[in-house]
């Protein structure tokens, strides 16, 4: 008998299973690999300050140190770098907004991941008439990699099966049952699939289309992560991510010639040097109407659960809430009432 069933192996599940099996649980993950899912597409950045509104991120003080030692001490026990700690240069498109960025140096929320301001044209390779303002912490994480090896490491422990998750196979009393695997629980880490499941189907969800592409340029700087309308991410060799794009109608893993050609654009508005469009990527977050996560056991259900909702903000998120989670799990902590699915009680 195993203590949990984990069906889904993105970010949700990978590091929901590894903290529970941390703590001594045994589990199983069930997941079918699809190299379109929203966490092999993401580009993995996590930064303080959410750019064009100039607020500090959701429990950033709390999330990004959590992250940044999560992802360090598992690149440790792997004996590889997964994440990479970058300023992020962020451009503002005014004087307006400048002095705004200005202001809020001064403000206890946000001043302190304000590092420095750069001059107007400090960068000759981009386009900043208006300055530039530095953060920090942030980076990103390559989550490819990342799952890549959590997927060998599970499947080296006999802890994941690659398979599709298929309800009518599921039995839940007692004891969750399915085929011939026995656990003492089942929790969900679907994505977007969790939108036909029949436990959680009706939870807020507002799944988003990103589309994302990879660029080349032999001048372009790789030491800031840039963001403007656009945000363009070293990733080595000076090739570089920029993305991404938003839509909330059609929702597939379909790249489009309209993200493609509005990406292009940004980017020739941001960058002055030469580069060239190498690859492009769609997929669809798993985000919320309410911008907060989902976690917790069902109501009626205890051994039924899931965890999602990690929407844009999945690697700074996903540390710091699996284990929060883990505790409710294991300890019976209470979870944060932004979190817990209990407030979607009357719609499950
Ligand atoms: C273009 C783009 C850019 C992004 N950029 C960033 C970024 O810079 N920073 C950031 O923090 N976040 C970013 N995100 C968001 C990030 O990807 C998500 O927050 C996070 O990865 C979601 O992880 P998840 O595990 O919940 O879902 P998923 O990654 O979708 O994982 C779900 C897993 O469940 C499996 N699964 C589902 N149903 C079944 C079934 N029936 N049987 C078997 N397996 C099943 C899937 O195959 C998949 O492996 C971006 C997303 C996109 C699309």
């Amino acid at each position: 008998m195993k203590d949990f069933i984990i069906v889904g192996q993105g970010l949700a599940g990978s590091i929901l299973a590894w903290n529970l099996m941390q703590e001594g649980c045994s589990v199983l993950i069930i997941d079918h690999f699809d190299a379109t899912t929203s966490s092999q597409v993401a580009a993995g950045v996590y930064l303080p300050i959410t750019g064009r509104r100039i607020v500090r991120t959701w429990m950033a003080d709390e999330l990004i140190p959590c992250a940044e030692d999560f992802y360090s001490s598992i690149g440790k026990f792997f004996n590889t770098d997964f994440i990479h700690q970058l300023s992020v240069l962020e451009i503002p498109d005014s004087v307006k907004v400048y002095n705004e960025w200005q202001m809020r140096k001064s403000h206890a929320d946000t001043g302190k991941y304000i590092a420095r301001f750069h001059a107007p044209d400090s960068f000759s390779e981009l386009n900043c008439p208006y300055g530039a303002v530095e953060l920090k912490p942030s980076g990103y994480v390559d989550l490819k990699e990342l799952l890549a090896h959590l997927r060998s490491y599970f499947v080296q422990n006999g802890s994941l099966k690659d398979a599709v998750f298929d309800f009518k196979h599921l039995q839940v009393s007692d004891t969750i049952r399915y085929g011939d695997i026995e656990s003492k629980n089942i929790i969900f880490c679907e994505g977007i699939a969790a939108q036909s499941n029949p436990y959680f189907r009706h939870l807020p969800f507002q799944p988003s289309k990103g589309e994302v592409l990879t660029i080349h340029s032999e001048l372009l700087p790789q030491d800031y992560i840039i963001n403007k309308s656009v945000f363009v991410l070293p990733i080595g060799n000076h090739y570089f991510k920029a993305g991404s794009t938003y839509e909330w109608k059609e929702l597939n893993n379909i790249p489009t010639e309209a993200a493609r050609e509005k990406l292009s654009r940004q980017l020739k508005e941001l960058i002055r040097v030469p580069f060239e469009i190498t690859g492009h990527q769609a997929s669809v977050r798993p985000s919320v109407k309410a911008r907060r996560p989902f976690a917790g056991m069902r109501s009626g259900i205890p051994n039924v659960g899931i965890f999602n909702g990690l929407g844009t903000k999945g690697v700074m998120l996903s540390p710091y809430l699996s284990r929060h989670f883990v505790n409710h799990l294991l300890k019976k902590e209470k979870l944060m009432p932004e979190i817990d699915i209990a407030q979607y009680d009357d719609l499950l």
